[in-house]
């Protein structure tokens, strides 16, 4: 069994930990319980830590005078607690932002944890909520701490593609930090090498980037080449993987094997390609084809690559809502 690098993920305090809900409640989340033994969890309710109770009054985000500055008032009295929520927001994240921390989860909706889609009211009391939609007063401060880091909502989290490409995101991040922590070359090419094939399908512009990067071996600056380099592996990491990326992918490793195959194997596996194209079938159809290759013809170099299992298998769920968020 492969081992991984655990990755740090803030996690909204009321999914899966804590009744802090405005009704004291907890939401109950199966992908969440699933991950608890795979990463490190650093826990957050903004809206307890400044000092409101459980249970409370619902809170809301005005808009006042129409601008993108919204304010965070309880939603019958107009008790305004924006201040306190920025101030909190900052020093929490100022005193996370040097820990290595990969992702973020956070409560969709949620006034205060919502990345996005959050409703946004003209004022407190009664009154229907504005067409626009906006982040909540936490979330929106993310960015300014944590750029790069990927930061989604357990809604968005519930489509399939979604939740692959934040895991892949994660554990690929985290595994880099051995390569940080061994300042040498020969770990970065290591790293450059096993995820050779998971970059092709994510950007191959920035394989191509970060494989000059890792042929510099002449310069003694390993730090700053490592520190250019998670640049690129952010940047690229960024980008979900397409079908086309895929298949192209799935072309260079085929490329291994075609000449040891039958006709009639190399035919299957074209068809596969096509009906994968077609969204007839998932990704994991061909990469599973390739994979009994790299077992029958013993390919030791693709073994270790990530492609092939880029998180841990246990949290692979086929569940999808379907849902284009
Ligand atoms: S959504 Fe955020 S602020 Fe609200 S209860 Fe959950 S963790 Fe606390």
């Amino acid at each position: 069994m492969k081992n991984f690098t655990i990755p740090n993920i803030v996690l909204s305090k009321c999914i899966e930990h804590d009744n802090c809900r405005y009704d004291g409640s907890k939401i109950n989340n199966d992908f969440i319980k699933n991950l608890k033994p795979h990463v490190n969890f650093v826990t957050v309710c903004p809206e307890t830590s400044i000092g409101l109770s459980t249970p409370r009054d619902t809170l809301r985000l005005v808009s006042k005078n129409d601008t993108e500055n919204f304010n965070l008032v309880f939603s019958k009295t107009g008790d305004d607690f924006t201040e306190k929520m920025h101030s909190f927001s900052h020093s929490f994240l100022k005193s996370i932002s040097n820990s290595d921390i990969h992702g973020f989860i956070l409560k969709s909706r949620s006034p205060s944890c919502g990345i996005k889609d959050v409703k946004i009211y003209k004022c407190h009391g009664k009154s229907p909520s504005l067409p626009k939609r906006g982040s909540g007063l936490f979330a929106s401060k993310i960015y300014e701490y944590f750029p790069d880091v990927s930061i989604e909502d357990e809604g968005r989290l519930t489509n399939f593609n979604i939740r692959e490409h934040f895991l892949t995101k994660i554990f690929t991040i985290s595994d880099f930090k051995n390569v940080e922590n061994s300042k040498t070359i020969k770990c970065l090419i290591d790293f450059q090498s096993k995820n050779k094939y998971l970059l092709m399908s994510h950007s191959p512009g920035y394989l191509k980037k970060m494989g000059k990067l890792t042929a510099n071996t002449d310069s003694t600056d390993i730090s700053n080449i490592i520190k250019d380099y998670k640049v690129y592996l952010n940047k690229a990491l960024a980008i979900p993987s397409k079908p086309n990326r895929n298949i192209n992918m799935l072309l260079h490793l085929f490329g291994y094997f075609s000449k040891h195959l039958s006709y009639s194997e190399k035919a299957f596996f074209l068809e596969t390609l096509e009906k994968y194209n077609d969204k007839k079938i998932p990704f994991c159809v061909p990469l599973t084809i390739i994979n009994s290759w790299v077992m029958r013809f013993e390919n030791e170099y693709l073994h270790n690559q990530t492609i092939f299992e880029p998180f841990p298998n246990e949290l692979i769920q086929t569940r999808d809502s379907g849902k284009i968020i």
